[in-house]
């Protein structure tokens, strides 16, 4: 299933709604028309209530969208292409195709963002005064009002010193500059988001026993998502540092074993499958490579039928999508792996078959060289 929603193209950038919004934004407005407006604005009946709760969280929307906007711009002045934004729970996330290149950048790209919530807090102050004012219906003053507290409560979470939010990375960016070692950086503010995280878990589990239902889901919901937001990024920097410049060629497995064109899949099963216990094999034929049999193409065929069927009417035939040389990056491996689905990489050379990687040799690969680097 698709975790994303197109909802338009802004400034050249593809703007995405991740799927829990749409639960974030019903959590929203229930809790408001319920809760804040009621309190606000008794005079008003329910259906009142309602429409300000939905026009304010489509305001409040807007509002998270000009927070990532200003994010981008300044990455976009910086030379940093931006994939595209993907609104989560309070805020977004801005994809970068490469990390900000050094602290000052990251510093004046993480400060963006809630400049914009204050700004935004700033203007709808004024528009409730100006309001109040021209004797504007006392509603509109609520909803003023309402996305100027919100505006004010994103800046100030953001600011919060755990990474990766926008505070979590101009912490990062000044440890980044004082110990010259992003990764460093990246382990301390990353390590420091996590622990907000749990605190964020802790209380609103305390919540939820002593009887707030609402703000505690909130809470916990916003932690679990800070905390693996918090993990997945420093998972990529580490991996980013430790892999990179590291060739294919000097890891691959280079004894590999292949299978004959011909064979029928009973002997398949028995002779490679159950004896090497590995999940594909390269299919060879006179010395050619032909293509990859996973255990998985054999499974889609009726038992009845394996001793008729050869291994090469099966298999995926080479195509780009599996094979690499031993001169590419590790970093570029693993990011084909990741697509092609299968979990290997054919190392060819000169049309030959001279190694196999997997998934699972590079996280080797990055685990060993995360304990020798510490
Ligand atoms: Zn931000």
């Amino acid at each position: 299933m698709k975790k994303n929603f197109h909802l338009a193209t802004l400034f050249n950038i593809p703007i995405e709604i991740n799927y829990s919004w749409f639960i974030i934004l019903g959590l929203i407005v229930f809790s408001l028309a319920q809760g804040y407006f009621p309190y606000t604005d008794p005079e008003l009946d329910i259906s009142a209530h309602w429409l300000m709760a939905f026009i304010s969280a489509l305001l409040l929307f807007a509002s998270l969208l000009a927070h990532e906007l200003s994010h981008s711009v300044v990455a976009a002045r910086n030379k940093l292409p931006i994939h595209g934004i993907t609104l989560f729970v309070f805020g977004g996330v801005a994809h970068l195709e490469k990390e900000p290149a050094s602290p000052d950048v990251e510093f004046k790209m993480a400060l963006a963002g809630p400049l914009m919530s204050f700004t935004l807090a700033l203007a709808f102050f004024g528009l409730a005064k100006v309001f109040g004012w021209l004797g504007i219906p006392k509603p509109f003053i609520s909803i003023t009002n309402y996305l100027l507290l919100l505006n004010l409560v994103v800046g100030i979470f953001n600011l919060i010193p755990g990474f990766p939010l926008d505070g979590g990375r101009i912490l990062r960016a000044a440890l980044w500059n004082f110990y010259q070692d992003v990764r460093k950086a990246t382990a301390i503010a990353s390590a420091l988001g996590k622990a907000f995280a749990f605190l964020l878990i802790a209380v609103g589990f305390l919540e939820l026993i002593t009887g707030s239902l609402i703000s505690g889901i909130w809470l916990i919901f916003i932690g679990l998502f800070l905390q693996e937001a918090a993990d997945t990024s420093y998972r990529q920097v580490a991996m980013k540092k430790l892999l990179s410049g590291i060739r294919v060629g000097s890891f691959m497995t280079k004894n590999v074993i292949t299978v004959p064109a011909d064979i029928p899949l009973d002997r398949l099963i028995d002779e490679f499958f159950f004896k090497y216990r590995h999940a594909s094999f390269p299919v060879i034929e006179e010395d050619k490579l032909l293509g990859l049999i996973t255990l998985h193409d054999v499974k889609d065929i009726p038992r009845e039928k394996w001793g008729e069927t050869a291994a090469k009417t099966i298999m995926a035939p080479i195509n780009k999508k599996l094979i690499t040389s031993k001169e590419t990056d590790a970093l570029d491996a693993l990011a084909k792996l990741a697509g092609n689905g299968i979990g290997r990489l054919l190392v060819i050379e000169d049309q030959k078959l001279i190694g196999i990687v997997s998934q699972r040799d590079i996280m080797r690969l990055f685990q060993f060289k995360a304990e020798i680097e510490g």
